[in-house]
Parts: structure tokens; sequence; C-alpha cells
């Protein structure tokens, strides 16, 4: 019998496809830990604009990158950077219309997948973003890939950003979801695809609870199968 904390389940997809909410609450599920690995790039991005940082400054990057502390809390809806909590602020349309630049550089990402090793090495983890699949975690026990529509997928962050009390149509919204696919699917380093071994979850005609749901089940047979003696998630 193994003694890990569990399994790593690493979810991949393009933007809005709801792998941070389905993410979260399958972590809540299995009593496992949960990683948005997007909100450590959008916090790279608020940092490079705050410091008028550009995407081509590498060197300047490599060094705020390397001085940035990211802890999460409340089970991964809170991000602090430097003991600064910057959850609200990396969801503003200025780092939105940003993030795909800087996270298209190598330097910056091979600093930051190696960060999420780290946080995600003892297992009982529950990661999402663009690359857990294929670099972060590629022998990950459970792989993952959510996809919707474009169209659904605009509609539900435009109700998420609005919930937020911000103030954004939907074409904005629609047009930056577009425009990140793109970027994040093209790049040269780690681009956005979908693995041999991922299931592939289409969460257009799903519910949040259909969700979680098919995942789990899957997870629960992989646990099972492995017979992992799983401590629990602190
Ligand atoms: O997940 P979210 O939409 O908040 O991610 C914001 C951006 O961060 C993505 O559009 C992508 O450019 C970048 N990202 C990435 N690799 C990850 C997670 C996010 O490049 N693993």
């Amino acid at each position: 019998m193994i003694t890990r904390k569990g399994i790593i389940i690493a979810i991949d997809g393009p933007a809005g496809a709801g792998k941070s909410t389905t993410a979260k609450l399958l972590a809540e599920k299995l009593n496992y830990k949960y990683i948005d690995t997007g909100a450590m790039y959008r916090a790279v991005t608020l940092y490079a604009l705050r410091n008028s940082i550009k995407p081509e400054e590498k060197d300047k990057l490599v060094e705020l990158v390397k001085n940035m502390d990211f802890r999460f809390e409340n089970n991964g809806s809170v991000l602090f950077v430097n003991k600064e909590n910057v959850s609200e602020e990396i969801r503003k349309p200025e780092v939105s219309s940003k993030v795909s630049e800087f996270s298209k550089i190598a330097e910056v990402r091979e600093i930051l997948v190696q960060k999420q090793r780290e946080i995600g090495a003892e297992g009982g983890i529950v990661m999402e973003g663009r690359d857990i699949t294929t670099a972060v975690f590629p022998n990950a026990e459970l792989k993952i890939f959510l996809t919707a529509d474009l169209d659904i997928r605009a509609y539900r962050r435009l109700i998420e950003l609005k919930n937020k009390g911000m103030n954004i149509n939907l074409d904005d919204v629609r047009d930056n979801l577009e425009t990140r696919d793109l970027i994040d699917s093209n790049r040269e380093v780690n681009p956005l695809m979908v693995t041999e071994d991922s299931i592939v979850i289409d969460t257009t005609k799903l519910t949040i609870d259909e969700q979680v749901d098919a995942i789990y089940n899957k997870a629960q047979e992989i646990i099972k199968s492995l017979n992992l003696n799983q401590s629990h998630r602190n």
C-alpha cells in the first residue's frame, strides 16, 4: 500500500470552460488541495504592469517572478503574493487582456512550472490550467480536458464578473476569451493541447454538479485501483 496524500488530478482547458469551479468543488469532495495556476500567471502580469515591465524585458521579469512568494488560502480561492491578497486585482480586465502575452515567455513558465510541481509533489491535489497535463504533471494519475462552446464560456464568465461587481459587456468578454485561447494554443512553449490520455469533457450542456460527479467517480475508481492509503489534505 502506498501512503501519499492522494492522487494528482490535472485539468486543462480553454478560458471559461468551468475549470476553476469544477476543480474547487472536486477538491472539496475529495478533501484535496486545489490550485488555480492561472491565478499565478495573472499575479505575474499584475506585478509586471505595476512595475512597468514589458513582456520583452525578460531579465527584469525573471527577477520579478523569482521574488514572488505564492501562497494559496481558503482552499485555493484566495491568493497571497508576498503577503498581499491579490485575488480581486488579478481578475481585472487590464490583467486579463495582457496575461497571455506574459505567459508566453519560456523563462516565466519555467519558474512557475517548478513552483507548481513543488506545491503538488505530495499528491492529494487538483491542479488546473493550460499545461498541467502536458508539462507540470504529465504523469498525473487522472488527466481531464474541460471545454465548452465559446458563446457559453463567454456568457458564464460574464455572469461571474458581473457578480463580482465589474462593469463589462458580453462582446468584450468573448473577445478576450477568444484572443487568449488563440495565443495560449499557439505559443511555442507548453501550448494548450489535449493529450492522448486525457478524458475530454464538453461542459456546454452539463451542470456543475454533473461535471464534478463525472470526474469524482473516475478519481474514486483510480484511488481504489491504486490501493492508496490517503492521508488528509493538510
Ligand atoms: O485560468 P485563467 O483563465 O485565469 O488563466 C489566465 C491565463 O494564464 C491564460 O489565458 C494563460 O495565458 C495563462 N495560463 C497559462 N498556463 C497555465 C494557466 C494559465 O499559460 N497553466
